[in-house]
Protein backbone atom coordinates (compact mmCIF):
# COMPACT_ATOMS: atom_id res chain seq x y z
CA UNK A 1 0.00 0.00 0.00
CA UNK A 2 1.08 3.80 -0.70
CA UNK A 3 0.43 6.67 -1.40
CA UNK A 4 0.80 9.27 -4.35
CA UNK A 5 0.98 12.96 -3.75
CA UNK A 6 0.19 15.45 -6.48
CA UNK A 7 2.85 18.29 -6.70
CA UNK A 8 0.77 20.73 -8.58
CA UNK A 9 -2.01 20.39 -6.11
CA UNK A 10 -0.04 20.38 -3.13
CA UNK A 11 0.51 24.27 -0.96
CA UNK A 12 2.75 22.37 1.40
CA UNK A 13 1.14 23.30 4.57
CA UNK A 14 2.75 19.94 6.23
CA UNK A 15 -0.43 19.17 8.10
CA UNK A 16 -0.36 15.23 6.33
CA UNK A 17 3.29 15.13 7.91
CA UNK A 18 2.02 16.12 11.37
CA UNK A 19 -0.68 13.40 11.17
CA UNK A 20 1.12 10.25 10.01
CA UNK A 21 2.07 7.81 12.85
CA UNK A 22 4.96 6.21 10.56
CA UNK A 23 6.45 10.26 10.54
CA UNK A 24 6.92 9.04 6.16
CA UNK A 25 6.14 12.40 4.92
CA UNK A 26 8.24 15.22 5.02
CA UNK A 27 8.07 18.89 3.02
CA UNK A 28 11.06 19.37 0.82
CA UNK A 29 10.95 22.72 -1.55
CA UNK A 30 7.12 23.38 -0.36
CA UNK A 31 5.80 20.39 -1.22
CA UNK A 32 5.16 17.11 0.50
CA UNK A 33 6.82 13.88 0.12
CA UNK A 34 6.92 10.09 0.73
CA UNK A 35 10.12 9.09 2.35
CA UNK A 36 9.69 5.36 2.72
CA UNK A 37 6.77 4.30 0.29
CA UNK A 38 6.83 0.65 1.14
CA UNK A 39 6.08 1.37 5.21
CA UNK A 40 2.88 3.11 4.54
CA UNK A 41 0.54 0.75 5.72
CA UNK A 42 -2.73 3.20 4.47
CA UNK A 43 -4.11 4.63 7.84
CA UNK A 44 -5.53 6.94 5.40
CA UNK A 45 -5.08 10.03 8.27
CA UNK A 46 -3.23 12.40 5.86
CA UNK A 47 -5.94 11.80 2.73
CA UNK A 48 -8.05 13.07 5.42
CA UNK A 49 -5.88 15.90 6.12
CA UNK A 50 -5.37 17.31 3.01
CA UNK A 51 -7.97 20.17 1.74
CA UNK A 52 -6.93 20.32 -1.70
CA UNK A 53 -7.05 16.85 -2.49
CA UNK A 54 -3.31 16.70 -3.46
CA UNK A 55 -2.94 12.34 -1.73
CA UNK A 56 -4.25 9.75 -3.50
CA UNK A 57 -4.01 6.02 -2.37
CA UNK A 58 -3.67 3.08 -4.32
CA UNK A 59 -5.52 0.22 -3.86
CA UNK A 60 -3.30 -2.53 -3.95
CA UNK A 61 -4.28 -6.15 -5.55
CA UNK A 62 -3.56 -7.30 -2.20
CA UNK A 63 -6.90 -5.84 -0.86
CA UNK A 64 -8.91 -6.13 -4.34
CA UNK A 65 -8.24 -2.49 -5.45
CA UNK A 66 -6.53 -3.74 -8.90
CA UNK A 67 -4.83 -0.56 -9.31
CA UNK A 68 -7.19 2.03 -8.54
CA UNK A 69 -7.01 4.92 -6.41
CA UNK A 70 -9.11 6.32 -3.18
CA UNK A 71 -9.40 10.28 -3.02
CA UNK A 72 -11.29 12.20 0.45
CA UNK A 73 -12.77 15.26 -0.19
CA UNK A 74 -14.67 17.56 1.96
CA UNK A 75 -18.02 19.07 1.24
CA UNK A 76 -18.65 22.98 1.16
CA UNK A 77 -21.08 21.80 3.29
CA UNK A 78 -18.48 21.46 6.37
CA UNK A 79 -20.59 18.44 7.40
CA UNK A 80 -20.23 15.56 4.19
CA UNK A 81 -17.21 14.10 2.94
CA UNK A 82 -16.63 11.94 -0.05
CA UNK A 83 -14.77 8.73 -0.72
CA UNK A 84 -14.17 8.14 -3.92
CA UNK A 85 -12.67 5.02 -5.28
CA UNK A 86 -11.54 5.25 -9.50
CA UNK A 87 -10.43 2.17 -11.13
CA UNK A 88 -7.89 2.01 -13.89
CA UNK A 89 -10.30 2.42 -17.08
CA UNK A 90 -11.56 5.60 -15.35
CA UNK A 91 -15.01 4.18 -13.69
CA UNK A 92 -15.81 5.83 -10.42
CA UNK A 93 -17.50 4.81 -7.09
CA UNK A 94 -18.72 7.65 -4.97
CA UNK A 95 -19.39 7.42 -1.47
CA UNK A 96 -20.75 10.37 0.74
CA UNK A 97 -21.04 10.61 4.13
CA UNK A 98 -22.75 13.00 6.71
CA UNK A 99 -20.41 13.26 9.11
CA UNK A 100 -23.32 14.39 11.61
CA UNK A 101 -25.00 11.79 11.38
CA UNK A 102 -22.18 9.53 10.96
CA UNK A 103 -20.75 9.70 14.81
CA UNK A 104 -24.00 9.26 16.29
CA UNK A 105 -24.06 6.24 18.65
S1 LIG B 1 -1.61 6.51 4.70
FE1 LIG B 1 -1.04 6.75 6.90
S2 LIG B 1 0.91 5.67 7.07
FE2 LIG B 1 0.58 6.03 4.89
S3 LIG B 1 1.66 7.97 4.47
FE3 LIG B 1 -0.50 8.47 4.92
S4 LIG B 1 -0.57 8.95 7.12
FE4 LIG B 1 1.38 7.86 6.70
S1 LIG C 1 -1.78 18.12 3.48
FE1 LIG C 1 -1.96 18.17 1.23
S2 LIG C 1 -1.41 20.26 0.66
FE2 LIG C 1 -0.69 19.98 2.77
S3 LIG C 1 1.45 19.31 2.53
FE3 LIG C 1 0.20 17.45 2.63
S4 LIG C 1 -0.24 16.90 0.46
FE4 LIG C 1 0.47 19.04 0.53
Amino acid sequence: MSIFIDRNKCVGCGKCADVCPGNLLKITDHKAVIRHPEDCWGCTSCLKECKVEAVKFFLGADIGGRGSTLTYTYGDDNRTVTWKVISPDKVERVIVIDTQKSNKY
